[in-house]
């Protein structure tokens, strides 16, 4: 199919799809250095997952925090499949990244002395994670970032606006399509799309997290990596109307709330890291045949976490006085697309950020609060290298070309068929059986993630599978790999 109303529009020095923590950074960072950017969004803000980001950004800023101490409990968390040299960046430049938040002023909390208040979560050795308005850290940031956006003459935003298919030429990605039938040309390309974790049927995350970045780029030819990979949160409210999946921070558990059992038991190290708290519960829920197990936050200070114990209130339960009933839900893609630590894709001119890309820093399982410094700390290095790529071609003979290309829809809906499929076939604990009947889905993504996880013949991390419950030493550190068509193969990263 010829692309419909192929119309020429702008060219600009870097197209940025996504209007998220790392689209919105990536882009101001671009206007900083004077450089163009045309910022495209497909929703609104409050429907991005940075928007709902609770608990707050990593970054080893503590007196009794060092960069060896954050880069360990990183590596630790990720089960021997944390890239090392991405890892070690994130730990580096976390810091200056939210050192430059402040100069763009966002406000994160500060304590009685007026230093940053530093929040503890799971996996985490020391108090790293900084925070905004308690639990609204998302919201606080995306609402600064994007008000700077929309202020600065240099960035011009595309909002409701659709990414369609990357504009790929002579080997090197020129622009992107969007579904108006635009032409947006430039130096590069920057995917920062978001995750994949709505495919799930139960989920924390905004129903556009559905991985379209991933299909774009798997379709214009990139590589795809660790799709297996995909965290369960431990503590989304279940079982109860209007609030199912809504997430409550694991920074409550690092305030002292504690996880019970239907015996009312504890049964988990509350702060252990997310794999193993997730599988606790599943493994609970199971043998109880309860639908979740109560947190008990009845002697948290209501007022570090204002907005949680209001979601809580709207929806007919109080904190104060009873366990609220949680349960794990698909939370965050550790897969995505293959980048290095630039941020480049394999694909010249094509770059990826936040969740949508995949660093390998989060290894098999991402520390809590590693990806909004991961969002800032990759954008920045994006843009850096980004910037000098050639100038970008003419989109009007973009659009002369294009009538010439065959241009299919890159990224199709998720079916609640799809979306239950995924949750009974690849949720916490997977089976070979269950597995290869994702293989039939009618969903790319999902038969992608399908053959990722029958690939990795082990338990490791997020990914848990009753058939090989031991992890394989012999694939520490080696990610599975997806390129053209559905091919899968292994690869080293250091
Ligand atoms: C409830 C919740 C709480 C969390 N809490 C934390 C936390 O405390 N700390 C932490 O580090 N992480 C947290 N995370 C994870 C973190 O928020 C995300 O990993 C991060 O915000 C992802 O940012 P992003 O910019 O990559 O993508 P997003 O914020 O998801 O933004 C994606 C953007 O891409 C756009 N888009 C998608 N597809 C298209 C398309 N086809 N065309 C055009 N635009 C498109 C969307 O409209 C959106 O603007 C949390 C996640 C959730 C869901």
């Amino acid at each position: 199919m010829a692309t419909r109303n192929p119309r020429p529009s702008s060219a600009a020095d870097v197209v940025v799809v996504g209007a998220g923590a790392a689209g919105l950074y990536a882009a101001l960072c671009a206007a900083r250095e004077r450089a163009s950017v045309l910022l495209v969004s497909a929703t609104p803000l409050a429907q991005t997952a940075s928007y709902w980001a609770q608990g707050g950004l990593a970054a080893a800023l503590a007196e009794d925090d060092s960069f060896e101490l954050h880069l360990k409990d990183t590596e630790r968390a990720g089960r021997e499949l944390v890239r090392r040299s991405a890892a070690e960046i994130l730990v580096r430049e976390a810091p200056d990244c939210v050192r430059d938040l402040e100069a763009l002023g966002v406000r994160f909390d500060a304590d009685r002395f007026g230093q940053l208040a530093l929040g503890l979560e799971g996996g985490h050795s020391v108090r790293r994670v900084v925070h905004a308005g308690g639990s609204a850290t998302g919201r606080r940031v995306v609402r600064q970032l994007s008000a700077l956006a929309v202020e600065e003459p240099r960035i011009t935003v595309l909002e409701g606006t659709r990414a369609r298919a990357l504009w790929m030429h002579a080997g090197r990605c020129r622009g992107l399509i969007c579904e108006d039938g635009r032409i947006l040309a430039a130096r590069a390309i920057v995917l920062s799309t978001g995750g994949a974790a709505a495919l799930w049927g139960h989920t924390t995350n905004p129903p556009g997290s559905v991985g379209g970045g991933l299909l774009l780029a798997h379709a214009a030819g990139a590589q795809l990596a660790d799709l297996e990979l995909l965290q369960f949160h431990p503590t989304a409210v279940t079982g109860v109307p209007g609030r199912e999946g809504f997430l409550v921070t694991e920074a409550i558990r690092g305030e002292g709330a504690t996880l019970h059992d239907a015996s009312g038991e504890r049964f988990v190290e509350e702060l252990a890291p997310r794999d193993e708290v997730s599988q606790a519960i599943q493994i609970s829920l199971e043998a109880s045949g309860a639908r979740s197990v109560g947190l008990d936050m009845r002697a948290i200070d209501p007022a570090h976490f204002p907005n949680v114990v209001a979601s809580l209130r709207e929806a007919g339960l109080d904190p104060a006085r009873e366990l609220i009933p949680v349960a794990p839900a698909a939370h965050y893609m550790m897969g995505g697309i293959v980048v290095d630590l630039h941020a480049r894709s394999s694909l010249p001119g094509l770059y990826a950020v936040g969740e949508s890309s995949c660093t390998g820093l989060h290894g098999a399982n991402r520390l809590a609060s590693n990806s909004l410094s991961e969002c800032f700390v990759f954008a920045r290095r994006a843009i850096s290298s980004a910037l000098s790529e050639p100038a970008p071609g003419e989109p009007s003979a973009a659009a002369a070309e294009l009538r010439e290309l065959s241009c299919e829809p890159a990224i199709p809906a998720a079916e609640p068929s799809t979306r239950a499929a995924l949750w009974r076939d690849a949720g916490i604990l997977r089976t070979g059986e269950g597995l290869s009947r994702l293989l039939d889905d009618p969903h790319p993504l999902a038969r992608l993630i399908a053959r990722s996880a029958l690939a990795r013949t082990e338990s490791r991390g997020a990914h848990r599978r009753r058939d090989f419950p031991e992890r394989d030493p012999r694939l520490d550190h080696r990610h599975v790999l997806v390129g053209a068509g559905e091919s899968i193969s292994w690869q080293t990263w250091s």
